[in-house]
């Protein structure tokens, strides 16, 4: 039927079916930090500044709650020594009131704690969300065309979502249990200084070991997560694909190729996870064995009264401090190491360059009064090998315009140069003779509207579809809108007229009537040039033909270009460029290039031909 269609049917199924081993090669990590958990840190900071006052809160608070940790072993040793050994009443009063108002200040402050740090981990992930969210309005039409929707999705999802899991966590799980290791080991040697030298040469077993683990884990989890992103873009994707998948019996192979992704994941899923869990797992035979070697020696010297029982029962209360909470430290870890992936897959994702700003000194465009101009234009896709060449040509105001041509031969590549999607590489692309590179580009979209072959109904009211086009349009500005592109009568004969819901009722509006509306959200923007991209080309030949009669209509305000491989409009336009291979063939007048019998004649002659139309003119 028509070679686009089959152009991308083509495309679909070669994606289906990606080479997977070329996949997983591209996964390389962005680069494994020696030190991750630093670098994690200064990533997370500048998100931070903002609630600088919050988190000075937090500081005194933590403070006060380990001041008051800190006292709890001492207070056990005095109760036992003091009191309980030698009988003395008033003591023991005097500790337990001690003991029950610490308990509910440490109560207190934990709260606040948990409460002021949750506060600010959700603001902060809501920043970080937003900030990346209009990161992906600023990029370029170029990244939308090489990146997959499921791996940017996946960005969105569980990279931010395992960020998330470790600020949560983060004041419970680290900074607390880090801050006790740290007064209980001070705690030790206050206590006696052999056994505290005993607990910290044995420290390093605890640390270093598990740190190995730790390494290796934080390395695999970026491969594991961007193997998650290519998974979940091969869902997304073969969701998108159903009515092919079904229709060309693909299941089977859908599935399988989706089982090679699967078990390459498993391998990564496998090992990160293993070695997570290696990283508690030592840890907690290193603080084992930590402490028989202690408690063997403090029982061993409270037995000959080297030291006392009080100082046994409270350096016992301080290593299992220390113990549980190099224990929570390191069950952290599984949860560090899965965002230390992830934390890398988000800042590479906001390391996309933005598309380039303006020009210094870009100025607004003037609306179009003259000639848009395309002067010895060249461009060719960055990474691919399609090039236009030489593109010269001048489109008036109030004409229009039909480029024509064979599929793939530039033709909508040339809208994409003029919304500037895209740069080109040489030539200028000029409005009444001002580079539109020298203008802001929201001036120049402003006074464009396009239409393409499907156009997205969103679903809400027909009137806010229409209003798509300019939101701060009146009813009246997006009813002229509708009238001009002859759909108003339509409209008004539904039940619920402008509020009849498109998205639902979408589907029950014929083609013809589809692109009438994607025409008046186009014009209600009251554009000054009208682009068409295949608008046509989806309608039966009745409905095109009366489409074309309005677009003529339409190009008396303004000037219209409508890019279609379809020659039916061209007839009534002002003027016909033929593009072939990336190049003008010709150009001119219908007539003119009729009697011309050049290239354009012989296609002219090929569609007309077709057994639903009678051949008009020709020999
Ligand atoms: P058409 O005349 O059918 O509108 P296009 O201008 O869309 O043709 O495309 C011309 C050629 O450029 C095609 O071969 C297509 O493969 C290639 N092409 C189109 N868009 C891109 C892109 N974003 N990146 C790389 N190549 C592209
Ligand atoms: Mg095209």
């Amino acid at each position: 039927m028509n070679a686009t269609g089959k152009d991308d049917a083509g495309k679909k199924e070669a994606d289906l079916d990606p080479d997977i081993a070329e996949y997983l090669d591209e996964i390389e990590p962005e680069q494994i930090h020696p030190n991750e958990i630093a670098w994690m840190a200064r990533f997370v900071a500048p998100y931070l500044r903002p609630y600088r006052a919050l988190l000075g809160v937090l500081i005194v608070l933590l403070i006060i709650d380990t001041l008051i940790n800190f006292s709890f072993p001492l207070v056990y040793q005095y109760l036992v020594d003091n009191g309980l050994v030698v009988r003395n009443w008033d003591v023991v009063l005097k500790v337990l009131t001690f003991l029950g108002c610490a308990a509910v200040a440490e109560a207190t402050c934990g709260l606040s704690i948990d409460y002021v740090f949750s506060r600010v981990a959700s603001d902060i992930m809501r920043d970080l969300r937003l900030k990346m969210f209009n990161h992906l309005q600023t990029l370029p039409m170029s990244y939308y065309n090489e990146a997959r929707t499921g791996e940017i999705l996946s960005r969105f999802s569980g990279d931010l979502v395992a960020v998330e899991h470790v600020l949560v966590a983060l004041v419970p799980w680290l900074i607390l249990p880090l801050l006790e290791v740290f007064y209980s080991a001070t705690l030790m040697f206050v206590f006696n200084v052999w056994l505290g030298l005993l607990g910290m040469l044995l420290l390093p077993l605890v640390i270093l070991v598990p740190r190995l683990f730790a390494n290796r884990a934080f390395a695999l989890s970026y491969a594991k997560r961007a193997q998650e992103g290519g998974l979940l873009s091969a869902v997304q994707e073969n969701i998108g694909a159903q009515t092919i998948v079904k229709a060309f019996g693909q299941q089977q192979r859908a599935s399988r190729t989706f089982a090679g992704l699967n078990s390459a994941w498993l391998g990564t899923a496998f090992r990160f996870n293993f070695f997570s869990t290696l990283v508690e797992r030592t840890a907690h035979t290193g603080i084992y064995l930590m402490h028989i070697a202690v408690f063997a020696l403090g029982a061993y010297w409270a037995y000959v009264g080297e030291i006392t029982l009080g100082t046994l029962i409270g350096f016992e209360e301080v290593f299992l401090l220390m113990g549980y909470a190099v224990t929570h430290v390191t069950q952290f870890a599984p949860t560090m190491a899965q965002a230390a992936g992830s934390t890398h897959r988000l800042h590479e994702f906001l390391n996309e360059p933005p598309e380039a700003p303006d020009r210094e000194g870009a100025v607004d465009l003037p609306r179009l009064k003259e000639i848009v101009a395309f002067e010895h234009v060249g461009f060719q896709y960055p990474g691919g090998i399609f090039r236009i060449d030489d593109i010269n040509l001048k489109c008036a105001m109030n004409s229009l315009v039909s480029v024509v041509g064979p599929s793939g031969s530039g033709k909508s590549t040339i809208l994409n140069l003029l919304l500037r999607f895209f740069e080109p590489e040489s030539g200028v692309i000029a409005i009444d003779g001002r580079d539109i590179q020298a203008g802001t580009r929201q001036s120049l979209r402003a006074q464009i509207g396009i239409v393409f072959q499907d156009n997205f109904l969103f679903n809400t009211s027909i009137l806010e579809n229409i209003k798509v086009g300019a939101p701060e349009a009146t009813f009246e500005e997006a009813r002229a809108a509708a009238r001009a592109a002859e759909i108003d009568d339509f409209i008004m004969g539904l039940p619920q007229g402008y509020e009849t819901p498109a998205g639902e009722r979408g589907a029950q509006l014929s083609g013809g009537q589809r692109q009438r509306l994607a025409i008046a959200r186009a014009l209600v923007r009251n554009p000054a040039i009208l682009l068409l991209d295949e608008a046509t080309s989806a309608l039966d030949h009745d409905t095109e033909t009366a489409f074309n009669v309005t677009l003529r209509k339409l190009a008396t305000e303004r000037l219209v270009i409508s890019v279609t491989h379809r020659l039916a409009s061209a007839e009534l336009s002002d003027q016909v460029v033929v593009f072939e291979r990336g190049r003008i063939r010709e150009i001119g007048a219908h007539e003119d290039l009729l009697q011309r019998d050049g290239f354009y004649a012989s296609f002219w002659r090929k569609q007309t031909s077709k057994p639903n139309k009678r051949p008009a003119r020709g020999k």
